[in-house]
């Protein structure tokens, strides 16, 4: 947890998000802005900045986000979909807390 983090805050509850699924490890909601017609962020509850921060550690939570995409993707309503993951400042990463989003339709 990171006190000055927008997804730590949504994680935590202290900031309301349109959530759609929710596990031990892993929060996913609609993101604020959608870029589609369905765009949502999988985020891990974890606090790490970004996958420039991801070390062997993290392996297996980097799976689950990924096999979580067309699982959810397809309870969406979703025939496919693209993901994308900004990394670091020059990569477009606004909010610094790691997270994959998933878009289509
Ligand atoms: P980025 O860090 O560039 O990969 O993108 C961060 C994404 O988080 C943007 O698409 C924002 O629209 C989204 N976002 C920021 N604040 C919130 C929020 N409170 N709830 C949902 N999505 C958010
Ligand atoms: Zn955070």
């Amino acid at each position: 947890m990171s006190v000055d983090c927008i997804f730590c805050k949504i994680v935590s509850g202290a900031i309301p998000s349109k959530k759609i699924y929710e596990d031990d490890d892993v929060i996913v909601f609609d993101d604020i802005k959608p870029s589609a017609k369905v765009h949502f962020l999988i985020v891990p509850k974890l606090h790490v900045e970004s996958l420039m921060s991801c070390e062997g550690a993290h392996q297996a939570l980097l799976g689950k986000l990924l096999l979580l995409a067309p699982k959810l993707a397809a309870e969406q309503g979703l025939k496919g979909f693209k993901t994308l993951i900004n990394t670091g400042r020059e990569g477009g990463q606004e909010v610094f807390h790691l997270h994959l989003h998933v878009l289509g339709g």
